[in-house]
């Protein structure tokens, strides 16, 4: 048995492939790379062993010193046989991760859910630590997030708790890809705030997220949750009056499932957290007046400890 292990997380976005250390959780070597727009299995494959052998290459461990892959995939995944089901965002179906990885590494694999993977490793190495009940909140592409009670993940009957961001916020609102209205990812994730300001600048108005996209050679079009800052740090009106609305529907849904599960914790991690302080910040403010006092007052709100790399220690946990 090595002491490392290779963990992977392939989100919506992004590809980030580390070496683990399983005693300690410390991320030894890794390598990030942008999934490109038109995506498929071959090309998710293809990068996918692009980063794993960059990771490996940075860490600069012996090969016979890693002993195993785990991978936290953005969609649905069946567990036991290693497949990613169904993931609309990489427009992957149907793909055999398990059985590919093994014949290219020759270690065994594991494959599982992005969200699930990501509050194993907060909930062994990161700011989950000592708490028996706690949600993470993961806010990226979509929202996500995993519910941890006695400490053991729960899943639900057939693998869906958790999904925070198809909770409904407003009745009949904006339509939503899983088919619903009105869903909170809709409303606050990254991709539902891009859509908001692009669909402000198409109506006239204005704002410096137009020249710092044009500055960005790998922009593609897509506003990031780096792009947000930049302009919230020169004081954009418009990306401010998109991230407090977003704000609002994030603590409303917060606030509902404070009140319904009375967790001790909540970590609240992904993109627009990790890189927009002051999100994060009115986030906590807004959630804590909206909820029961009473639950709020043994409530303990953290950003994720691990940041990017809370997919990647707990893939490698698997
Ligand atoms: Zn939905």
């Amino acid at each position: 048995m090595g002491k490392y292990s290779i963990g992977i997380d392939l989100g919506g976005t992004k590809i980030i492939a580390g070496v683990v250390n399983k005693e300690t959780g410390e991320v030894v070597g890794h390598a990030k790379k942008h999934t490109k727009k038109e995506k498929g299995s071959d090309i998710v494959i293809q990068r996918v062993f692009e980063t794993v052998e960059k990771a490996i290459c940075i860490a600069g461990i012996p090969i016979n010193q890693i002993d195993s892959i785990g991978i936290g995939a953005a969609g649905q995944v069946d567990r036991e046989n290693g497949v990613l089901i169904a993931s609309p965002n990489l427009n992957c179906f149907d793909l055999e991760l398990k059985r590919i990885l093994e014949e290219h590494f020759n270690m065994p694999v594991k494959v599982g859910n992005d969200v699930e993977v990501a509050t194993l490793g907060e909930m062994k190495f990161g700011n989950g630590v000592g708490y028996n009940n706690f949600l993470c909140v993961f806010v990226g592409t979509g929202i996500g997030s995993g519910i941890v009670i006695n400490g053991q993940l729960m899943r639900g009957a057939n693998g869906t708790a958790g999904e925070i961001g198809h909770m409904t916020v407003d009745g009949g609102g904006r339509p939503c890809e899983c088919g619903a209205y009105g869903c909170l990812e809709a409303y606050a994730s990254r991709t539902a705030i891009e859509k908001r300001i692009k669909a402000e600048l198409r109506r006239g108005e204005s704002s410096l997220i137009t020249s710092i996209l044009k500055e960005d050679d790998y922009a593609n079009g897509t506003i990031r949750s780096s792009h947000m800052k930049k302009a919230l740090e020169q004081g954009d009106e418009l990306v401010i009056s998109c991230i407090n609305e977003a704000s609002d529907y994030l603590s409303s849904g917060l606030s509902s499932v404070i009140n319904f599960l009375n967790p001790e914790a909540i970590v609240l991690g992904g993109g627009l957290v990790d890189s927009i302080d002051y999100f994060y910040d009115i986030i906590v403010k807004k959630t804590k007046k909206k909820a029961l006092p009473t639950a709020v007052s043994s409530l303990k709100i953290t950003k994720a400890k691990l940041g990017d790399f809370s997919g990647v220690v707990g893939a490698a946990l698997l």
